[in-house]
Parts: C-alpha cells; structure tokens; sequence
C-alpha cells in the first residue's frame, strides 16, 4: 500500500469544526497506526537525505511528525511554539489567519547560524504557518532546507506563498 493510499484510508473529514462551514482534515488516525507513521515519516525525510541538520515542528501536530522524522535521520528536533510557550530568549514572528493574526516564537538560539533545518507539518492550507516559520529560522541565520507535509490543500495555494522553498506533500487535494 503507498503512503498516499495509506494516509486517504486512514484520515478523517470533520466538517462545522473548528467552525460552522469549516471542513476540517483530520489526520490524527494517520499518527496513530503504526505503518501509516512509519511510511509518513520516511516519505518525508528521504527527499532530504543529507540535506538538513535538524528537524522543526510547528505547534502542536508538526512535534509528533519532527520527533519521529529527527529521530529516524539521526538528526535533534526543535519547536516552533505558538507565541509565549518557550522560556528563553526568543523570535517571533506574526502571520494571518482567516479572522486576525497569531504569533509563532523560536529560541533564537535553537540552532546555530549556518546550519540547515527541515520544517514538518501536518497540513498546508494558505501557507501562512510555515511561511512564518520559514522566517523565523532565516532570521535567526538558519537556512530552510525545505518544507514537509502529509496533506496539501491545494486550492489555497499555499506553495506560492513558500515560493523559493523545496515542498514535499504526500497526498495534494
Ligand atoms: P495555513 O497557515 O497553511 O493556512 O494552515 C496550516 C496550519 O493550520 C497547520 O499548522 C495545520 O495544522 C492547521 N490546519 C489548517 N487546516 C487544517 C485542517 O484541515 N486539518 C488540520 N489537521 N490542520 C489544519
């Protein structure tokens, strides 16, 4: 079974959540079974083999998928948090959600300058998430290796706004 049919079978549909008129992709049955997990994680870091130093999640699904992928490459794992959740020294950054803003914050000593990063999530919608902690990485002298995620809601066009960037998605829709 590819990772793609994997990941169709297993995930979920939630409409009216986390608001009436929002369908909401639910991929926690994906993290949950073990080959799924196991296929994900590897679908995501071979692209990238050699190519990265560490390993980030965004708050909170991005952790499951960073700990895992880091772990399976031989790499650390870092955490982007969503806006005051890390006790040190930190940079954020702000990014548009559909109604307002929201802030997410790395250690702006995390990783050294120079080194590489590869930035998992679990679903790319508008791109605004990953775009904010594209930045955060850059700016702290970190280059992004590249972007990782199980779904791609390709409608909202959320490549565009990671222009410039390697993307991996393991099923687009
Ligand atoms: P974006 O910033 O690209 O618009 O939204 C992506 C962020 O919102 C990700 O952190 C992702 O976890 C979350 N997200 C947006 N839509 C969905 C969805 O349908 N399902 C899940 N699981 N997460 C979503």
């Amino acid at each position: 079974e590819s990772v793609e049919t994997l990941v169709n079978r297993l995930s979920e549909t939630v409409r009216d959540y986390p608001q009436p008129g929002v369908v909401f992709r639910d991929l926690t049955p994906v993290f949950a079974d073990g080959e799924a997990l196991h296929a994900v994680v590897h679908a995501l870091i071979d692209p990238f083999q050699g190519q990265f130093d560490a390993v980030a999640g965004v708050e909170a699904r991005g952790f499951l998928l960073s700990a895992a992928a880091a772990y399976a490459s031989g790499t650390g794992v870092v955490t982007v948090r969503k806006k005051g959740k890390l006790p040190r020294k930190t940079i954020s950054e702000d990014y548009t959600l559909e109604y307002g803003t929201a802030t997410l914050e790395i250690h702006a000593d995390d990783l050294l300058p120079g080194s590489r990063v590869l930035i998992l999530d679990d679903v790319l919608a508008t791109g605004g998430t990953l775009g904010a902690a594209c930045r955060l990485f850059e700016r702290a002298g970190v280059q992004v290796a590249g972007f990782g995620v199980v779904l791609e809601l390709s409608a909202l066009r959320g490549r565009s706004a990671l222009a410039g960037h390697r993307i991996r998605s393991l099923v687009r829709e």
